[in-house]
């Protein structure tokens, strides 16, 4: 069998791979790291997680990427696997040890026996002796591949900017400032309810921080970036101050949910949380805080932080530009270039956002290719779970602005907001009672998860196993019936 090509080892192409030699399938990952390097990359490990080291809300229930996290893990994914193996507290978060992560998922791939992995940078497409082939070299592509994309789709790349947080180090945090707790106290995977550092503000001292960002000195836009604009989950903590002195307080500094013990009966008028990087718990990143400001000038600010005054940054906030294809006009719906059925797409590329779910679309591309490659014809996700809402906003569920302006497809985290309605939403609870407010948002969640995962186990055949346990009473069932709305098999 001829293998099927994956080019980039990052969080998409490494979940690919994985799939498609669990297909026994033959793959070569193309790595151009640590030969030529990225903007963000600092190791030649595959997965490298380039800025946060969390992968969300780990919250099956009621958080559509904690979704995402189930039905990975019941797809059987690398990521996923290497990332439970490897998780570090973080309260309702699944966050990792980035370098335990990443070396499990690279140790994992090289010792597979079907997996091949090249260490080169590749130029060109399509190469001509490969009939199969998944891109996936992610938002920092490397310019010459950018540049044959780009005459492949006859698009102009579309670029938007994410920026990066700080890292501290733990030991220069003053803790009789600060101290640790979680949002709500909550527990999570592997926490204890005390798994972030909390920062307080008073008014003044917020007020003095904002008045320090709004004057800050920030890194200048080349000539051709200024009119790129940023993605909104992902915005620097100056441009959130530009638009109005509460917005940061609603955002990353919003101070609920949390009671400083050196002051229990003050309430903090703002808090910065930090959240745990590495597993030794020597390193914290600043959540949210997400920065272009010159290093400078986040040295000076970020020290007028109660707790941070003397901090030590392990890694200053940074920014970086952004490659994404208008997916929805040109690929079609098992991730093909309609152009060139023989390259598929995965990751970042397509327009998904998050480390999650660019593993997710990996997991799919793969499972689409090795399918091809067997003869067998992809079968696509049901639309109600949480891959096939994400594969159906990349390869169609968005709608196209109607005038001519300039195109309207952004890139976009798994949300609820992506999946087919309910065909009836809960109302009631069991006793009766009606469901009213957040309560009822909950349910209306609920009801959506276990349509998903119920939709997703018969999608790989394992609801053929569970009616019958059901038939036979074994299990209690769903309170969700499967929705109509699916995608053809
Ligand atoms: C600076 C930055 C910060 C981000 N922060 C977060 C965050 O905190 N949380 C989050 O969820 N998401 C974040 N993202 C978004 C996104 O989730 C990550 O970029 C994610 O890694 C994308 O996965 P991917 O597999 O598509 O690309 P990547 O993980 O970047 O993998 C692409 C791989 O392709 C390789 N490559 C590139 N060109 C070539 C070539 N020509 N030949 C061979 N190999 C090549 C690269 O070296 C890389 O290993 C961030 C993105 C960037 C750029």
């Amino acid at each position: 069998m001829q293998p099927i090509h994956v080019i980039g080892g990052g969080l998409a192409g490494s979940e690919a791979a994985w799939q498609i030699a669990n297909r026994d399938v033959p793959v070569v990952l193309h790595e151009m790291r640590p030969n030529r390097t990225t903007a963000a990359h600092k190791t030649g490990g595959l997965a490298e997680l380039v800025c946060s080291n969390s992968f969300r809300s780990d919250d099956r229930e009621h958080n559509a990427v904690g979704l995402l996290h189930e039905e990975m893990r019941r797809l059987g994914s690398l990521v996923m696997r290497a990332g439970d193996a490897n998780q570090v507290p973080a309260g309702g978060a699944l966050a990792v040890d980035r370098e335990a992560f990443s070396q499990a998922v690279t140790e994992t791939l090289t010792s597979h026996p079907l997996v091949e992995i090249d260490r080169g940078e590749i130029t060109a497409l399509p190469l001509a002796s490969w009939d199969s082939v998944i891109v996936a070299t992610g938002p920092l592509t490397s310019a010459p591949l950018a540049a044959a994309i780009r005459a492949a789709t006859g698009e102009d790349a579309l670029a938007f900017f994410d920026a990066i947080a700080p890292i501290v180090h733990r030991d220069s945090i003053d803790m009789s400032a600060a101290w640790f707790q979680s949002r709500y106290d909550r527990t999570g995977p592997g926490g204890t309810g005390a798994d972030y550092i909390n920062c307080p503000l008073d008014r003044p001292q917020y007020e003095a921080f904002l008045d320090a960002l709004l004057a800050s000195d920030r890194v200048s836009f080349h000539e051709w970036e200024t009119s790129t604009p940023y993605f909104d989950g992902c915005l620097p903590i100056e441009v959130m101050a530009d638009r109005g002195r509460e917005t940061l307080r609603f955002g990353p500094m919003k101070p609920v949910g949390l009671t400083d013990p050196h002051r229990p009966g003050v309430k903090p008028h703002a808090v910065v949380q930090l959240r745990q990087d590495n597993r030794l718990g020597t390193l914290f990143n600043m959540v949210g805080f997400q920065t272009k400001l010159k290093h400078a000038e986040q040295v000076r600010i970020f020290r007028m932080i109660p707790g941070l005054e003397r901090a030590e940054f392990a890694r200053l906030g940074g920014l970086h530009r952004n490659t994404f294809l208008n997916s929805p006009q040109l690929l079609d719906g098992t991730l093909r270039l309609k152009a060139m059925p023989q390259l598929r797409f995965a990751g970042q590329i397509t327009g998904c956002e998050g480390y999650v779910e660019s593993a997710a679309i990996g997991l799919l591309a793969g499972r689409f290719a090795a399918a091809e490659r067997r003869g067998e014809t992809p079968d696509l996700p049901p639309l109600t779970t949480a891959h096939g809402a994400l594969l159906a906003h990349i390869t169609g569920g968005h709608m196209e602005t109607i005038d001519a302006g300039p195109r309207s497809f952004q890139p976009m985290n798994v949300n609820f907001g992506l999946f087919p309605p309910l065909d009836k939403s809960p109302s009631r609870r069991t006793d009766g009672e009606r469901l009213r407010g957040a309560a009822k948002a909950m349910a209306k969640r609920r009801a959506l998860t276990a349509r998903a995962l119920h939709d997703l186990d018969c999608w790989t055949g394992g609801c053929v196993m569970m009616e019958a346990a059901q038939a036979a009473a074994l299990v209690p069932t769903p309170e969700i019936a499967p929705s109509a709305e699916s995608h053809p098999r």
